[in-house]
């Protein structure tokens, strides 16, 4: 009888316990934002699809859901630059509200995330627009300057740039409290709500601003780095991801000193639109860390990556500008 209830006890603490670690690995899951299934889904594997670079043109947003498709991509990751770079920038909201939105929709009804974040030269004034248009959809994520996981999985983003000879500073930032700025096209630019005005002194506001350094910093730090993805418009330097037409080589210093330390499984960048063709590459490896830069020129270009066996490739679709 004795020996009965012992097995009785023991059996229910059992149940208990399963009970509360169900229920913990439930709660796990909510805060991930994923149900259950989805993180058994991305237990080992994930495929990624990476395009960076767009500027609002629509005949390559278009092709992006077939490819996704065709591809089988978990996840799309669009690396800023997002918006067309017209004369008329303040008019940027446009194309938000009036293609963005359903291109998002696209992909939340066929179940692939959407991590995505604004660049350089895409307006700050319309960040909020922006953000509010991607929390319509559970699938889409702003990643500028956060982290989201999917599965094993951590991404994080950020879209300060470095500063350079253009007029829009939105998101510029002096690389470390050492940079030397490149001589400028003319003066200084921000977006407001009553259009874009003029900064006297840009290198003396740029003083006031943290750097990319100090930015890189701030970010949220992934809990296991080996499994983590960061998505930085910025390629850093040094690796040949940041060969400008005229040859000068202008990635950022500490985001090579960032990414060297911290040695996530992949890095992610975008900007120099056509440094692949002057450097000759669009990936490196910096310690265990594989680094990205597909480029973005006349055909539509992106990346396909599968996170398991880390083949990566970089495929082109001729179109029309
Ligand atoms: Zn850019």
């Amino acid at each position: 009888m004795h020996g009965l209830m012992r097995r009785l006890r023991v059996a229910e603490i059992v149940a208990l316990a399963l009970l509360y670690w169900t229920h913990f690995l439930c709660v796990l899951a909510v805060n991930s934002g994923l149900d259950i299934d989805n993180k058994e889904q991305f237990e080992s594997n994930m495929r990624i699809l990476f395009i960076t670079d767009l500027h609002g043109y629509i005949w390559k947003y278009d092709r992006l859901l077939e490819a996704a498709q065709e591809f089988e991509a978990d996840v799309i990751i669009n690396g800023g630059d997002m918006l067309p770079k017209t004369e008329n920038l303040l008019a940027q909201d446009q194309f938000i509200t009036d293609y963005l939105d359903n291109h998002f929709e696209k992909f939340n009804d066929a179940r692939i995330y959407y991590l995505c974040c604004l660049g350089n030269d895409d307006l700050r004034i319309f960040d909020s627009l922006f953000e509010e248009t991607c929390n319509k959809y559970p699938y889409l994520i702003n990643l500028a300057q956060r982290k989201f996981e999917i599965g094993e999985y951590e991404f994080v983003g950020m879209n300060w740039v470095v500063d350079y000879p253009f007029r829009l500073k939105d998101r510029c930032r002096m690389d470390t409290q050492d940079y030397k700025f490149q001589e400028q096209f003319g003066t200084g630019l921000l977006s407001t709500q009553h259009g874009l005005e003029e900064i006297e002194d840009w290198f003396a506001y740029a003083k006031t601003l943290p750097t990319i350094e100090d930015e890189l910093e701030k970010l949220v730090r992934p809990m296991n780095l080996e499994q983590s993805i960061y998505v930085i418009h910025m390629p850093p330097y040094k690796l040949g991801l940041d060969k400008c037409a005229k040859g000068v080589e202008v990635g950022s210093k500490a985001i090579y000193t960032f990414l060297q330390t911290y040695q996530p499984k992949l890095s992610l960048h975008g900007h120099i639109h056509e440094s692949p063709e002057f450097s000759g590459k669009w990936y490196a490896q910096l310690g265990n860390t594989i680094c990205i830069q597909p480029g973005q020129l006349s055909p539509f270009t992106y990346v396909t990556i599968d996170l398991q066996t880390m083949q990566f490739d970089r495929h082109f679709i001729e179109g029309y500008d």
